[in-house]
């Protein structure tokens, strides 16, 4: 499988990011442009393009992304945070390539927009 997009280019460390963990699976770091003190993604080593595209295969990977979500959440300290997974344009996707956003240190209102 291939995977143009940014974070295929992250994956293959064509582009930096700042890592905040990595492992055979998946890679988090920190978005370029926060929206709240701890902004962070998640994503697969796999190029999924985004959760409409999981198959019941991925089952352990979507899982595994939600475990290092926590895991990285609370090695930045947050005892309250938010996951967000955009699914297509209108609903904020700007990177085809799956991604788990971790957003916290703010007070986070709802329902967002
Ligand atoms: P989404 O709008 O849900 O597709 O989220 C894409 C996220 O990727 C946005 O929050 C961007 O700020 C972030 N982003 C784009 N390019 C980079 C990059 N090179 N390094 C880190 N984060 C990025």
């Amino acid at each position: 499988m291939t995977n143009d997009t940014i974070f295929g280019r992250i994956l293959s460390g064509e582009i930096p990011c700042q890592e905040v963990y990595s492992d055979e699976l998946c890679l988090a770091f920190k978005d370029v442009a926060p929206q709240a003190p701890v902004h962070l993604l998640v994503i697969p080593r796999k190029p999924i393009k985004s959760l409409n595209d999981a198959m019941a295969d991925d089952v352990g990977l979507l899982g595994h992304l939600l475990l290092v979500a926590k895991d990285v959440a609370n090695q930045s300290g947050l005892k309250n945070w938010r996951t967000i997974i955009n699914t297509g344009e209108e609903a904020g996707q700007t990177v085809f390539h799956l991604h788990v956003h971790v957003i916290g240190g703010r007070p986070l209102a709802w329902p967002p927009g």
